[in-house]
Formats: C-alpha cells, sequence, structure tokens
C-alpha cells in the first residue's frame, strides 16, 4: 500500500496527496492503486471547490 496525506479541510472535506511509494509499487514508480493514509494534516481553509462555490454564493 503506499502512503497518501490526508489533507482534512475546515470544511469537513478531504483531499488525499501522494506521499511516498510502497516497495513493490517503488519497483514499478507506479502507484499501486492501494492507498493508505499515512498522516493527516488538517488545514483551517475549506477545499478549492467549496472555496468556489462560496464565492458564486457572494
Ligand atoms: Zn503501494
Ligand atoms: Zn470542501
Amino acid at each position: 500500500m503506499c502512503r497518501y496525506y490526508a489533507f482534512q479541510h475546515a470544511c469537513a472535506h478531504t483531499a488525499l496527496a501522494f506521499a511516498a511509494f510502497c516497495p513493490p509499487a517503488a519497483l514499478r514508480q507506479n502507484p499501486c492503486g492501494e492507498r493508505h493514509i499515512w498522516q493527516t494534516i488538517r488545514l483551517d481553509e475549506p477545499c478549492e471547490d467549496c472555496c468556489r462555490h462560496a464565492a458564486v454564493v457572494r
């Protein structure tokens, strides 16, 4: 399983960002498709989608 960061936004949405290959995936230099959340990072801002949505509403 490859490692991913999970970015937890203020709007409760979570975005995954690739962090590191697992050994079999490293050989191919290609993520294996199985995602393991390595670290969850909390962000004070809403995600891009919510920012865009908020801009339209305003
Ligand atoms: Zn993997
Ligand atoms: Zn959001």
